[in-house]
């Protein structure tokens, strides 16, 4: 490929509007332009990263023994709410009606499309494990669409659905995709980690995900520095220090505090370390008011809670919803005497006592609570967000706390669709039964954005070879000469015939120009063909990861160029 013929539109400065480097290095480098928000155009340059990162996850997915497909982009509303969830998927899902008058939506993802195909093909036990995957364009509407492809309206999605007779098919399909993905991830350069998410309010159901790390992540990780323990941190637990003994607690008082609000100010006021006040958030959720009671100095993990109350809709409590439970104004909220549905403490409140807690009324705090004798909890539970000083779950040594990017999602689903929309098989003895699910995805397009995060330098792109959209670049120094331009188009045919993708920088540029193209584009490889060379008989190299310059004899070029080949994905293998 030549690339005065090519189509590689670099910028020469970062773009106004783009964040993070890999938003910022895709449009310099010329491998996307925006259409829209969150909406992109991959140029040659990117389609072919993309490329490169689809044909490792498509071969990875078939060696485990997925089956490719590719479903419609546009899905019937109908099957959305036979699963139940066309009013339980936010605004995300772009719906529109038709011309018919039917509702419609864009596929953000294809659990629906998928278990309607195989209710009506599967009828047997023969039938299963079925797994199936497809590479396709989904939409989400994105309230905040940013960082280029990191977080898109529009991208690519390898999405897979596993199908399975019981659970010991179920998770051993499961555990298929997880290596399947540990290989992919690997193979492509990327450090990454697996670790423990959410999967929601349906128990027993689990799943993890697949995190590049990278500080412009907007994932939070928390992994043990000791073991292998590690989570998202809307999953993550840690140790629950229990109170020693149980102390004695006077009657409880009320104590006036005017126009102190926050936990560190009722602290400061009263003059005790936040640990001995309990805060207390109010939300509704799924039309009850529910209290969360958390120690001072902690947060409410939401989605913990969330799940323990089996919400589908959960939010803080409004400013009327708060005054018509407390009777005060919003800031003043505690557990005694307080009129919600129910109330939840996060388990390190458990078997301590003489709280300080918010009065249910105007500038004023309670003091000397015991929430066994005075409050009305519920249950003691995990609540609370694991914090910096944290202790491992799994074997007590400190936890860290790193950012990630979630490339890849497994989830074991369970029976949740085969259940709402009906896909059974029937077993051995002719009986009827619910097919368990499991569904695997990885953001194609968010991929390479996050290689781009991780592999970059002040001079642009560097890309791992599994990813580049070539391998070599070929500059050629004097495009005007022609011993030169005859050699550079010999050994871009060479390469071609070696199996080597190559792009001849064969245009009429300055050799400034040529240089910076070709390290801002960060394909591993450069070979430089300059007329002193030439005079010598040489190429220049340089290995666009370490700067390592060298050179290679024209004459025996096929077995030297092999050799810094070698070197060159050598490095990359066994870089720090
Ligand atoms: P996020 O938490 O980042 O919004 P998600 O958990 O909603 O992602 P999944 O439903 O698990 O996403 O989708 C599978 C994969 O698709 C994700 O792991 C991610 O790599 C990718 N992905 C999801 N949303 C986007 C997006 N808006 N732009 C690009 N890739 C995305
Ligand atoms: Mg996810």
């Amino acid at each position: 490929m030549r690339l005065s013929s090519f189509y590689a539109p670099t910028l020469k400065e970062d773009p106004a509007d783009a964040e993070v480097v890999s938003h910022k290095l895709l449009l310099r480098a010329g491998m996307i332009r925006k259409l829209t928000a969150g909406v992109y155009t991959y140029l040659p340059l990117g389609l072919r990263a993309l490329n490169n990162v689809a044909n490792v996850v498509r071969q990875e997915m078939n060696r485990a023994g997925a089956l490719e497909v590719l479903m419609p982009a546009v899905q019937p509303g109908d099957l959305w709410k036979e699963s139940g969830r066309w009013n339980v998927y936010g605004k995300e899902l772009l719906r529109f009606i038709d011309r018919h008058d039917r509702e419609s939506c864009l596929g953000p993802t294809h659990e629906e499309v998928v278990t309607d195909l195989v209710r009506h093909e599967i009828r047997s036990y023969r039938q299963l494990p079925l797994n199936l995957y497809q590479i396709q364009t989904k939409f989400r509407d994105e309230i905040r669409p940013r960082f280029g492809l990191m977080r898109g309206r529009e991208f690519i999605m390898k999405d897979a659905y596993s199908f399975d007779k019981d659970e010991a098919g179920a998770d051993t399909s499961y555990f298929a995709m997880y290596d399947a993905y540990a290989r992919i991830f690997s193979r492509l350069g990327l450090k990454f980690r697996a670790v423990e998410a959410d999967s929601g309010p349906i128990g027993g159901s689990f799943s993890h995900e697949f995190m590049v790390l990278a500080d412009t992540g907007e994932d939070t990780i928390v992994a043990c520095s000791a073991c292998e323990y590690g989570a998202n941190l809307e999953k993550a637990e840690a140790v629950c220090r229990m109170a020693e003994e149980a102390t004695f607690c006077p009657p409880a008082e009320v104590v006036p505090t005017p126009g102190v609000h926050t936990v560190d100010e009722v602290a400061a006021f009263l003059g005790v370390p936040a640990d001995r006040i309990v805060k207390t958030l109010l939300y509704e959720a799924d039309g009850k008011v529910v209290a969360a009671l958390v120690r001072g100095d902690r947060d409410v993990n939401e989605i913990k809670l969330k799940n323990v109350l089996g919400a589908t809709e959960m939010e803080l409590a409004a400013p009327e919803t708060v005054t018509r439970v407390t009777g005060a104004p919003v800031g003043f909220a505690g557990p005694v005497g307080l009129a919600v549905d129910v109330v939840y403490a996060d388990k390190e409140l458990f078997g301590r006592s003489d709280w300080i807690v918010g009065a249910n009324a105007a500038d004023a705090h309670l003091r000397h609570v015991d929430l066994a004798r005075d409050a009305k909890v519920e249950c003691y539970l995990d609540l609370r967000q694991v914090a910096a000083g944290d202790m491992c779950p799994k074997c007590g040594q400190p936890l860290l706390f790193t950012k990630g990017i979630e490339v890849g999602h497994v989830f074991k689903l369970g029976t949740k669709y085969s259940k709402s929309m009906g896909a059974v098989y029937l077993d051995e003895a002719g009986k009827e039964r619910h097919i368990i699910m499991g569904s695997y995805g990885i953001g194609v397009s968010r991929v390479v954005a996050a290689c781009l995060e991780q592999n970059n330098d002040e001079h642009g792109i560097v890309f791992p070879p599994p990813m580049a959209p070539f391998e070599v670049a070929l500059l050629n120094l004097s495009p005007k000469d022609e011993t030169a331009a005859a050699k550079a188009r010999e050994l871009h045919d060479l390469l071609v015939g070696m199996g080597v993708e190559v792009l001849l920088d064969d245009r009429d540029e300055r050799p400034g120009v040529k240089f910076k193209d070709a390290d801002l584009m960060g394909f591993p490889m450069q070979l430089v063909l300059g007329g002193k060379g030439l005079a010598r008989g040489v190429v220049e190299t340089k290995d666009r990861r370490t700067g390592e310059k060298g050179e290679l004899p024209l004459e025996s070029f096929s077995q030297a160029f092999a050799a810094f080949r070698q070197g060159v994905l050598d490095g990359w293998e066994n870089r720090g």
